[in-house]
């Protein structure tokens, strides 16, 4: 599933050429999850922003097209119209088309006034590269919920934009057990700098590629390279060489260093 780092990606090439243009004509397959995403025929793209995992394009009339890629997502200019997994396309007055393509039909696709949210963008947790998200705000969040850590991370109301990988990714290099239900202020701090890092790498290699996720230019991200512990378990753990371990966290796989990781 994309997470902050792929969908910044996505957003920062699409933001040059998106801005200025005109939708005038759009498709897309029936769905309630659509609704109303063909109704912004006539409005021009005036900003490309993002929220935790959701990215904002806004429009000229005070709206914006709000879209989340679900699983399998991608936003594609110039997508080719004859994709059986295309599911919405919005046709430009240049010429050009936007497709969004999604093979396992996650993705969502709304149109709000603008900053005027409902469910999950309404609720979500600071961005990480804000001020407003720092070792204190993490430690007060943390401290009010009994769930386990990787959980909270991944409800996106302590911080948005973290999914599986990088929740795994920021706990190693924090040394917090995942399944930890309590921070110490040092603890905190050290998982708050460490999502900022993981964050950030991913963001500087493009994002991660494991199975779906492209840019909007089509290509791979490289960060699945620079993965210390996701996905890795029956490896060596890098910092002390024991076995990395995998285990089931709130129905979610999540690979960790017993050795290095406490509670
Ligand atoms: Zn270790």
């Amino acid at each position: 599933m994309p997470e902050l780092p792929e969908v910044e990606t996505i957003r920062r090439q699409l933001e040059p050429w998106i801005i200025g243009q005109t939708v005038v004509g759009a498709t897309s397959h029936p769905s309630h999850k659509f609704t109303p995403a063909v109704e912004i025929c006539g409005a021009t793209f005036v900003s490309a922003n993002r929220r935790g995992k959701f990215l904002l394009f806004g429009l000229d009339d005070s709206r914006e097209l709000v879209v989340h890629l679900g699983m399998t997502g991608q936003l594609l200019p110039h997508a080719a119209r004859d994709d059986k997994y295309l599911r919405a396309s919005w046709d430009l007055a240049s010429g050009d088309h936007l497709g969004f393509r999604d093979v396992r039909r996650f993705g969502r696709i709304r149109v709000a006034e603008d900053g005027v949210y409902e469910g999950a963008l309404a609720t979500l947790g600071p961005e990480p590269f804000d001020p407003a998200f720092s070792p204190q705000s993490l430690w007060m969040a943390v401290k009010k919920s009994n769930r386990h850590i990787k959980t909270q991370l991944l409800s996106q109301r302590v911080v948005a934009g973290v999914g599986n990988i990088y929740a795994d990714e920021a706990c190693f290099l924090a040394g917090v057990h995942p399944g930890a239900r309590k921070l110490t202020k040092a603890k905190a701090e050290r998982l708050h700098d460490a999502i900022v890092t993981v964050l950030r790498q991913g963001v500087d290699n493009g994002g991660t590629t494991l199975r779906d996720y492209v840019a909007a230019d089509g290509e791979a991200g490289n960060n699945q390279f620079h993965l210390v512990c996701y996905g890795r378990y029956g490896e060596p753990c890098v910092a002390c060489g024991d076995e990395l371990r995998r285990t089931t966290l709130d129905a979610r796989t999540t690979t960790f260093c017993a050795t290095c990781q406490t509670r």
